[in-house]
């Protein structure tokens, strides 16, 4: 195998005993930096050459809808959902877009009429990632708005609901909630792979969000992709592209394209027949970092976290739960702002509010690099003695 999946940093306990809680750990971002192991352990295999008379028209494949989609991209995109197993891709179009960030935006403007009397409610259920209202309402669009928390949305109007699965920020698989008829929904599966949650089936919804930001953890490539059934709202998101960016970086797609070739190929590897090493080794690393949280949470006796029913997961082919990218930490007793609690440690992670939540909730980034995460786990499990 080219990964391992055992921390590179040590933390024996003369090591541990060293923290004297000044070095400031910042988990406030969701930047995931975990991966860089695993992808320097492959070395050249993801290396390739761009020569200087390549790539340069702005089209990709004029009979395509999504015009400025490389081929090779799109094929790797299929070829993995297919190996995964966690989203149908048969009658869809592929959009490709800057982050899934900027498909964000393209699918706002596709779903929302522009003639309108009022701008289309956009709603997601609280804890709800919290760049969607910011992403929203930022260009005071007259076509759409941020209207909030799904479960006390209640207007007899369309309504965009935004279902994250599993959640940004606390970890769970979700289904919609609005029960009006009026809604269109926009499934953002960022974390819907193996090393956060168990595959359950291959997802069939109307329009599917992923990003190469959370599955392989190339966030500074850029490149999101929307799985879309109907041909005008992709038609739609394309002229959104055209508009904003004419296309998407095609040195992007390609590296996209390659690293998702890689992580395919792996499960060729002799070790693990039928697997992804890729997947097989970042759900042991997340695994890992679950089972040090937990046991510091514990050990702290202040903050408590959320579980998660088990599931079986037709990908791996094993039961567990849900270990997701960001840990929703609760602190328990009299403390009512747990970010400026953890701030007093010299610990940054992001309030609840921000989320739409509580601020008794901090969302803590579980991806950071091995080193800053050992500090996080051994800086919690110390707090109770620290703060008396
Ligand atoms: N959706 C969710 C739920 C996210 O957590 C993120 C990244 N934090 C994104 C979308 C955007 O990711 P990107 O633009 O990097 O694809």
């Amino acid at each position: 195998a080219h990964f391992s999946a055992g921390s590179s940093s040590s933390s024996t306990d003369e090591e541990k005993a060293i923290d004297d809680g000044q070095r400031v750990i910042n988990v406030y971002q969701g930047d995931p930096t975990m991966y860089e192991r695993l992808w320097q352990q492959m070395g050249d295999k993801t290396s390739f050459v761009i020569q200087g008379g390549q790539s340069m028209s702005y089209f990709s494949d004029v009979s395509n809808l999504c015009w400025f989609l490389e081929p090779m991209l799109a094929k790797q995109i299929v070829r993995l959902h297919k190996l995964v197993g966690n989203a149908v891709t048969e009658n869809r179009h592929i959009v490709v877009g800057t982050g899934s960030s900027q498909l964000y935006q393209a699918v706002l403007y596709a779903l929302s009429p522009p003639d309108a009397a009022e701008p289309m409610s956009v709603v997601s259920a609280a804890p709800f990632y919290s760049s969607y209202p910011l992403m929203t309402d930022y260009l005071k669009s007259g076509l759409y708005k941020w209207a909030g928390d799904a479960c006390s949305f209640n207007k007899d109007s369309p309504y965009i609901e935004l279902v994250t699965s599993p959640n940004n920020p606390d970890g769970f698989s979700r289904n919609s909630t609005v029960k009006g008829s009026r809604g269109m929904l926009v499934h953002d599966f960022a974390y819907y792979w193996p090393q956060y949650t168990p595959i359950s089936s291959p997802a069939d919804h109307d329009l599917m969000l992923f990003t190469l930001s959370k599955s392989t953890g190339h966030a500074g490539t850029r490149i999101g992709w929307a799985l879309v059934k109907d041909q005008e709202v992709a038609r739609k998101m394309v002229k959104f592209m055209e508009l904003n960016t004419i296309g998407v970086s095609k040195e992007s797609q390609l590296r996209a394209a390659k690293i998702l070739e890689v992580v395919s190929d792996s499960r060729e590897d002799v070790d693990y027949p039928g697997k992804s090493v890729f997947f097989e080794f970042s759900h042991r690393m997340m695994a890992e970092r679950w089972r040090k949280l937990r046991a510091a949470v514990k050990q702290s006796g202040i903050f408590s976290l959320p579980d998660f029913p088990p599931g079986l997961c037709s990908f791996l082919g094993r039961v567990f739960t849900n270990q997701p990218a960001f840990a929703w930490v609760k602190c328990e007793g009299e403390t009512e702002d747990c970010e400026a609690f953890l701030r007093g440690h010299n610990i940054l992670a992001r309030g609840g509010k921000h989320f739409g939540d509580s601020p008794k909730y901090v969302r803590v980034s579980m991806l950071d690099r091995d080193e800053n995460f050992d500090h996080l786990v051994q800086r919690l499990s110390l707090m109770s003695s620290r703060q008396s």
